[in-house]
């Protein structure tokens, strides 16, 4: 399996990796997210 860093969690900084081109949470514009973390983002919404 093919893993590449793309990023890190805005939220919790957890390494979001894209694997074989699926990627490993949620971005927004230029902000990564984990599923965990967008999964609470969406019943919290801060910003
Ligand atoms: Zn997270």
């Amino acid at each position: 399996m093919e893993e590449e860093l793309v990023g890190y969690c805005r939220n919790c900084e957890k390494k979001i990796f894209c694997r074989n081109g699926f990627l490993d949470g949620v971005s927004e514009g230029k902000k990564l997210l984990c599923f965990r973390c967008a999964d609470l983002k969406e019943t919290d919404k801060v910003e």
